[in-house]
């Protein structure tokens, strides 16, 4: 069995251009399907997946760690950026899905069938929309509240809000106070069965992602998502140790070796690792033995496409430290037309059942996706009121 070729798919879904990597083989009908999508690198990636397929067309696509030490270690530079992770990772979830079809049976029954019954979801706030989401004015406590109501409304348990602005190394209590309000005002509107978790965005410094921490901790987070930026790990574990709401973080790193130190500094409880940056599910399976040992949560970073969606259920289903599945619903309305899905998803409680089809169980509607050409992505930067630049 051989792979014939790897083949980028650029579907432009307003914020990102979802990138999804298509493997062929010379068995008839035996294709996988994975996601590589990298907002504001889309050609980069798409360039890197290219260079990538050099090394590994021809090869057997069962062997799937293997290829994954060619492609992580070949030619000399080591695939630990973000740019060739992200390529590696859709590779790596084709793989994934094709050694699903050829047993088939589900990824999650390659890895030791399933733990759970079903897997918990959370949405953003607006179901993913750019604007709810990003751009509701952190004074706006009440529009807070309002989209937390919505979100409860749809059936979620849980949903994640931006409700830490950008702010300097060091500022006073304005932003730090109208966080809180906003905050407050969405446990308000909720109560206290539902969870909310602020999502830092990694804009703040130690010092003030401290600040927001103290403040919001009273309010019973489920988890506080960033608070300074992942390099600084020292910040994190500081802000992990002082405050009671658990610290997530994990998205943007892409080694085994920065998570071993994550873990071991105790710089998070809850490890957000992206299945399509962080080498594919070969890598987050090696990341989520080393969390296990550590015993800190797993809730995989998923703004992305429905292959990415697939990944972390197929992920979720066959890991006990896995605790949620992030989800976005409403970033485009024709979201479901690009894919057909194995999984159920139940309206009350938005909770997942388990999906019952070979490898992945999405089959990617390419006409579809023609329909969406790339388009460059919208802009999103922030500069400080004095004009030095900040982090969105
Ligand atoms: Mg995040």
């Amino acid at each position: 069995m051989k792979i014939t070729a790897i083949e980028p798919l650029v579907c432009h879904a307003r914020m990102r251009n979802w990138i999804f990597v298509k493997i062929v083989t010379d068995q008839p009908g035996l294709i996988g399907w994975g996601e590589a999508t990298l907002e504001w690198h889309t050609r980069s990636v798409v360039g890197a997946i290219q260079d990538i397929a050099e090394l590994i067309v021809g090869e057997d696509p069962r062997r799937i760690e293997h290829l994954w030490q060619m492609m992580f270690r070949q030619h000399f530079w080591h695939g630990n950026g973000i740019v060739r992770g992200t390529a590696i990772s859709g590779i790596d979830l084709a793989l994934w899905d094709i050694a699903g079809k050829i047993a088939g049976v589900p990824c999650s029954q390659l890895w030791g069938g399933r733990v759970r019954d079903y897997v918990r979801t959370y949405c953003h706030l607006g179901g993913g929309n750019m604007e709810k989401f990003y751009e509701t004015s952190i004074d706006d406590a009440r529009s807070f509240a309002d989209l937390a109501r919505a979100a409860v409304a749809e059936g979620y348990t849980a949903f994640k809000s931006m409700a830490v602005p950008p702010t300097m190394p060091l500022e006073g209590l304005r932003a730090v106070k109208h966080a809180e309000a906003a905050v407050a005002a969405m446990r308000d509107a909720v109560g206290d069965d539902v969870d909310i978790m602020v999502d830092c965005h990694a804009r703040p410094s130690p010092a003030m992602g401290l600040k927001f921490g103290q403040a919001l901790d009273p309010y019973g987070l489920y988890f506080f998502e960033e608070p300074c930026w992942p390099e600084a790990v020292d910040g994190l574990a500081a802000i992990n140790a002082a405050i009671t709401t658990p610290v997530a973080t994990g998205e943007r790193v892409t080694d085994l070796r920065t998570f071993q130190e994550l873990f071991a500094k105790r710089a998070c409880d809850v490890c957000q690792l992206d299945i399509t940056h962080c080498g594919g599910l070969t890598a987050a399976r090696k990341v989520a033995a080393l969390a296990e040992a550590h015993r800190i949560a797993l809730a995989p970073h998923n703004p992305q496409g429905p292959v990415s969606t697939a990944a972390s259920l197929e992920f979720g289903f066959s890991q006990p430290s896995y605790i949620i599945c992030e989800t976005v619903h409403a970033d485009v309305p024709w979201r479901t037309d690009v894919v057909e899905e194995g999984f159920t998803m139940e309206p009350q409680g938005r909770i997942v059942r388990p999906n019952t089809r070979p490898g992945l169980g999405i089959t990617i509607n390419e006409r579809a996706v023609a329909q969406h050409p790339f388009q460059q992505e919208l802009p999103q930067r922030v500069f400080y009121p004095d004009g030095s630049v900040g982090d969105w």
